[in-house]
């Protein structure tokens, strides 16, 4: 899954985390958050990674920006490897992998005004003259939509998705390549997440961006993604162009994910199938295929035998016993 323009390369990244058993945590088990985790990014494009709460998106996501370290496998930003790197080492990479989260509020300083907020990051890297920040803050308020007179104000000042556009235009400020955003949309009002999805696709033209979007609402992962990977329980299960997850699922978790999304039609509602039981822990996660407590479609070898990701049609990628892969030109690396 990984094409010679990759900007981003993630191969086989993990992250287990001790739980507090044991004696001062020795010997405890571990969470298996992240678990064989392989997917690349281009340069422009936008690759959404959905799943449900827990399945180890955000930790991903988290691991990427080195705001956490890997237990293992390879992160390679633009050909190099980053996952060892010392934060020091990664202060240059920095400038060029941002990140927008889902509450804003959380992650902008209460107490810096909006104008002085925008410009922090630039100033980590070059020392700037209060005009030519001041300059640079009303410039970034204009592309992201916020007036100019709210560059003096405080983030309690702004509404919700207005504060979203503040950490967009933070973000912004250091002219990155790669935002991951980690559902940056899910606490707003459905028409205010319209408008910071089209803003997002927008900037991504003018700017060439690429994107890591984590979210769990799919029609917000459809609307703005190129590609798509589905997480269960630390591991893709598959992996596709945008068309091919929405038109043509190949693995029963996808298919479970997309039935679930709400329809307006009663008569669509009944023939639905709904998944159920509950998501396994992941301190002690099933063998064999993972999904295969909750898999309509399980066999005994799914209960024994784990599927590894493979290639079914041009572009898609899934872990599933019952496909059949295909013989293409394009290499694994799963
Ligand atoms: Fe279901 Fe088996 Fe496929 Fe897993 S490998 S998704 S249990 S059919």
């Amino acid at each position: 899954m990984i094409s010679p323009e990759s900007l981003l390369e993630v191969e086989d990244l993990r992250k287990y985390y001790p739980t507090q058993q044991g004696w001062l945590g020795r010997g405890g088990a571990r969470v298996h958050a992240v678990d064989g985790v392989s997917f690349s990014i281009a340069s422009g494009e936008t690759l959404g990674l959905v799943g449900e709460s827990g399945c180890g998106k955000s930790t991903t996501g988290k691991l990427i920006l080195r705001l956490q370290d890997p237990t293992s496998g390879t992160i390679r930003w633009r050909g190099r490897d980053i996952s060892r790197l010392t934060q020091h080492e990664m202060r240059p990479v920095r400038r060029e992998l941002q990140a927008v989260f889902q509450d804003p509020y959380a992650s902008l300083n209460p107490r810096m005004r909006a104008a002085d907020i925008v410009v922090e990051p630039l100033r980590n890297f070059e020392p700037m003259s209060e005009s030519a920040a001041r300059e640079r803050a009303a410039s970034l308020f204009a592309r992201v939509g916020l007036r100019a007179d709210q560059l003096v104000k405080y983030p309690f000042e702004f509404s919700g998705g207005q504060r979203q556009r503040l950490g967009i235009a933070r973000a912004l400020s250091v002219q990155p390549k790669l935002i991951v955003c980690d559902e940056p949309v899910s606490a707003l009002d459905v028409s205010v997440q319209a408008q910071v999805i089209n803003l997002l696709m927008d900037l991504q033209q003018e700017f060439h961006l690429s994107y890591l979007f984590i979210a769990h609402d799919l029609a917000v992962v459809e609307h703005i993604s190129h590609r798509v990977a589905v997480m269960y329980l630390g591991k893709i299960v598959e992996i596709a162009d945008k068309k091919s997850i929405f038109t043509r699922p190949q693995h029963p978790y996808t298919e479970a994910l997309l039935e679930a999304v709400p329809v307006p039609d009663p008569r669509r509602r009944k023939q639905r199938r709904v998944l159920t039981g509950d998501v396994p822990s992941p301190v002690n996660p099933p063998p064999g295929c993972r999904f295969h407590t909750r898999c309509p479609y399980v066999e005994a070898r799914c209960r024994v035998e784990e599927p590894p990701l493979k290639q079914v049609a041009s572009g898609q990628w899934v872990a599933c016993h019952l496909r059949q892969p295909v013989a293409t030109k394009e290499e694994a690396i799963a």
